[in-house]
């Protein structure tokens, strides 16, 4: 092992490997959720794609695992590396390695920051609209590998939708170049689609080639309180027709985590006068200058009023107003650690049937397990619920955590009888990994192990995760 550490280090320099006691090692062993801890032999950060192959090379000559690391935000434990494992952070690959206004592309490092991918497509007037709520610290690597979804997906996409090219090194260190920048092109297998949602069992992603959309000229937010939740599916069909499809984003909030939002996160306020059931949280945006977007959503607004499918909405008329109503949505996520221990779902129905799901899993709540506060939230526009659920106020910590698998289970047969998914946007990772095999085909499966032996015979890529 020792060999090998110093193997490493003669390939990144001495300071870029790190062991795991050392202090600087630590953000990379812990996880978003605290429910697992890598204790990898240590944590290599290349600054190159050569280094990254020189690495791989080095592994698979002495039969080491290697676990790919970005941002660390990912939330079923795909980035954790067990004992005997070399955990490869992509931090230090952050370049923007080109922006192209004209061609509407984006190359950037596995390393870069979402964020900071946005804010470059943003300084030539385009748009990267992969947003997701960890934005700031998970980084594009991470995003390509979990495939991952966020707040604009109905209207532009997943991250998968977003990528033109890949540069990806194969786990016995060979570099497969495909960072073209080709809206088109048809030439045999679509191997990048591979790649994207694989969490980092098939190659190293180092690089990819990104497309990027104009920049919205104009945007409104609108956030909506309604009783019943049946009608979401009414506001949602007349937002897209009255918007002449410009809806980017539209949210669920229940009233349990509006409310946490505004007793736990500072600077968020309910801008309603009342407390509702249910709010919808939804964006209008265009890169159109003519298209009379305030009108749009008044009318949309009046019809939705008059149809009897909201009690109350605000609408936002400055960018400060909107970036307070994101907040909240941002806030609930954070808020609800105040409410104890939970266990989370992430998962997705036909959109049709999300009000049915949510419906269910609160009836069967009452009659199993009644004192579990359900707090569903997210992306239902996209049919996909993060259905969280709370620790009881009463009921010690190891008392709930026994009651986790009667919970998940309780969720996911409802899932899967509504013909839904049991990951939507998050990824199997570890935590999921048991799922795949009770949920997923035989012929599924097989093709995806012979896909993973096709590519890494000796399994040495992220063992244990996925399949
Ligand atoms: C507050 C919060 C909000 C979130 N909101 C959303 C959301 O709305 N939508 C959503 O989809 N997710 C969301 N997530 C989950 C998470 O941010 C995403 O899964 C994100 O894409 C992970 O990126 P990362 O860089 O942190 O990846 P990591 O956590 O570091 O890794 C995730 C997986 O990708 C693999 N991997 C990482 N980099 C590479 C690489 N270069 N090559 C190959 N494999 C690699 C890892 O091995 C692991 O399996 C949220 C997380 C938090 C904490």
């Amino acid at each position: 092992m020792t060999e090998l550490i110093h193997l490493l280090a003669g390939i990144v320099g001495d300071r870029h490997v790190l062991a795991p006691h050392d202090d600087a090692a630590e953000p990379f062993l812990s996880e978003a959720r605290g429910d697992y801890r890598s204790a990898p032999e240590c944590v290599v950060l290349p600054g190159t794609t050569d280094e990254v192959s020189r690495i791989l090379r080095i592994c698979a000559e002495a039969g080491m695992s290697v676990v790919p690391q970005g941002g660390n935000t990912g939330l079923c434990g795909g980035a954790v590396a067990a004992q005997g494992e070399v955990l490869l952070s992509l931090k230090r690959m952050n370049r923007i390695r080109e922006v192209d206004a004209l061609n509407g592309t984006l190359v950037a490092e596995a390393g870069c920051i979402l964020a900071d991918i946005q804010s470059a497509a943003r300084s030539v007037q385009r748009l990267f609209p992969v947003s997701l709520g960890a934005e700031g610290s998970c980084m594009i690597g991470g995003n390509l590998a979990t495939n991952a979804g966020g707040i604009n997906v109905l209207r532009y996409g997943n991250t998968r939708q977003q990528v033109l090219g890949l540069e990806v090194v194969l786990g016995d260190g060979r570099v497969w170049d495909g960072l073209n920048p080709l809206y088109k092109n048809n030439t045999g297998y679509d191997l990048k689609q591979l790649f994207i949602g694989s969490e980092g069992t098939l190659g190293i992603i180092t690089a990819a080639s990104l497309r990027l959309y104009p920049q919205p000229l104009q945007s409104q937010s609108i956030l909506i309180g309604f009783s019943n939740l049946a009608d979401c599916l009414n506001l949602l069909s007349l937002a897209r027709r009255d918007s002449g499809d410009q809806l980017s984003s539209f949210e669920l909030i229940p009233a349990i985590a509006m409310d946490a939002a505004v007793a736990h996160i500072p600077g968020c306020g309910n801008p309603l006068q009342d407390s509702h059931p249910w709010y919808i949280l939804c964006q209008f945006a265009t890169s159109s200058s003519v298209i009379p977007l305030e009108q749009m959503a008044q009318s949309f607004l009046e019809s939705a009023y008059e149809s009897n499918w909201l009690s109350d909405a605000v609408i936002t008329t400055s960018e400060n107003q909107e970036r307070a109503l994101w907040n909240i949505r941002e806030g609930i996520v954070a808020a609800q650690r105040n409410l104890g221990r939970s266990v989370s779902h992430d998962v997705s129905v036909p959109v049709s049937r999300v009000p049915e799901l949510i419906t269910r899993v609160i009836d069967a709540l009452t009659v199993h397990a009644p004192d579990v506060r359900p707090y569903p939230f997210g992306h239902i526009g996209d049919g996909n619920v993060h259905m969280n659920l709370l620790q009881p106020k009463d009921m010690d910590e190891n008392e709930f955590a026994a009651s986790k698998p009667a919970l998940r289970s309780l969720v996911y047969d409802i899932v899967l009888e509504l013909g839904g998914s049991f990951s939507a946007e998050h990824g199997v990772g570890l935590l999921k990994r048991e799922l795949m095999d009770l949920h997923k085909s035989g012929i599924e499966l097989s093709m995806m192990r012979a896909i993973r032996t096709a590519l890494d015979p000796r399994g040495l890529l992220n063992p244990g995760k996925v399949v």
